[in-house]
């Protein structure tokens, strides 16, 4: 009898290691001994990555403007200790219509009228329920073990960081990353770092594959939507300071540094656009924040059928 395998592998997109490289990390995973078991005589049939909203309570932004309501995700309504938001997403779509409704009836859409979505939301179990995971993804930021302890007081205490304190103070994601030098990496430990790791094409595989797997397709004349605002940078500071992550953290092998065409020894950014996933990990991980990432143009990108 043929069976369906889903697989997925979470990586907080906070972390502090400049090498890390989450495809790979999934790769090793795989390569434990009781999920290569469970993989064992299958063969690949879908590959995807995405992003998730995880900054929690704490990160919800305005809710409403003139105009404008946000809700689901871009509100920032997902729960990070169950990464789930698809309940949210639909609660926070219902109140925003009956907002909405009201709104016709006073034909006025100001952000004065539409406050009142705020209101609803606050009343409403999203609150509360976000409310008790608010430290949760924080809890893990010095490691498995403290994050562990941390977020089972959590879970006594209604949500209290260390069971004691109200608010963890957040920090964004990207100013996580250190620099080699901090982090302790010297010469030859940068090509180190996943040195043992093969690709077998049975149970690993590289990112090109994998791509491959996610039926990505873009219009080779479609509008930018990879906006670097200084690959000056990428050659230089981000080379040397954190060795150009974006070769790492981005799944789909978009970036990459390749010998600049003149023969002077010098690096560039090369941008394989046609591979991106829509992710949108590189707007968010780049230590610099000069990757801006701008929705593409409808039609292109992965195609996740049955994922
Ligand atoms: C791998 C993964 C697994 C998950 N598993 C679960 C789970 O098991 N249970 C759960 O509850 N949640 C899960 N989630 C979270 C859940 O998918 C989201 O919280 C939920 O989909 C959010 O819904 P949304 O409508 O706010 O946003 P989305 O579902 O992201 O919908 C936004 C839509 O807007 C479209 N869009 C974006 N920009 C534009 C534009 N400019 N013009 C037109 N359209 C645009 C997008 O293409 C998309 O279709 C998972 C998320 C991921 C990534
Ligand atoms: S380029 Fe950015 S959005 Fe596209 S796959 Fe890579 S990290 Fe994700």
């Amino acid at each position: 009898m043929n069976r369906i395998v889903n697989l997925g592998y979470v990586t907080g997109l906070d972390y502090r290691d400049p090498l890390l490289d989450p495809h790979a990390e999934f790769q090793r995973y795989k390569e434990h001994p009781f999920v290569a078991k469970l993989l064992e005589g299958g063969r690949m049939i879908r590959y995807g990555a995405k992003t998730i909203a995880a900054g929690g309570f704490y990160a919800i932004p305005q809710l409403y403007s003139d105009g404008v309501l946000l809700a689901g995700d871009s509100a920032g309504f997902l729960n990070s200790q169950r990464l789930k938001g698809i309940h949210t997403a639909i609660k926070s779509g219902m109140l925003a219509a009956q907002t909405i409704f009201e709104a016709l009836l006073a034909d006025d859409y100001s952000a004065k009228q539409l406050k009142r979505y705020k209101q609803l939301v606050r009343e409403s179990w999203i609150t509360g329920e976000l409310k008790r995971v608010r430290n949760f993804h924080a809890a893990f930021r010095h490691g498995r073990w403290l994050g562990i302890a941390n977020a089972g007081l959590q879970f006594l205490t209604g949500g209290r960081a260390w069971g004691l304190f109200d608010r963890t103070a957040a920090e964004p994601g990207h100013e996580a990353m250190k620099k080699l030098s901090e982090f302790g990496y010297r010469g030859a430990d940068i090509e180190q770092r996943y040195g043992k790791l093969r690709f077998d094409n049975k149970l690993t595989f590289n990112k090109v594959t994998d791509v491959y797997h996610a039926a990505v397709a873009h219009d080779e004349d479609q509008p930018v939507h990879l906006h670097v605002l200084d690959t000056d940078i990428c050659a230089t500071r981000c080379a040397e300071e954190y060795g150009n992550p974006c070769q790492r953290f981005c799944p789909a092998a978009v970036y990459e540094m390749v010998e600049d065409a003149g023969g002077n020894g010098k690096r560039r950014l090369q941008i394989n656009f046609s591979n991106c996933v829509h992710c949108k990990t590189c707007d968010i991980m780049d230590p610099y924040q000069i990757i801006n990432w701008v929705t593409p143009e409808g039609g292109g990108g992965p195609d996740y059928k049955g994922m």
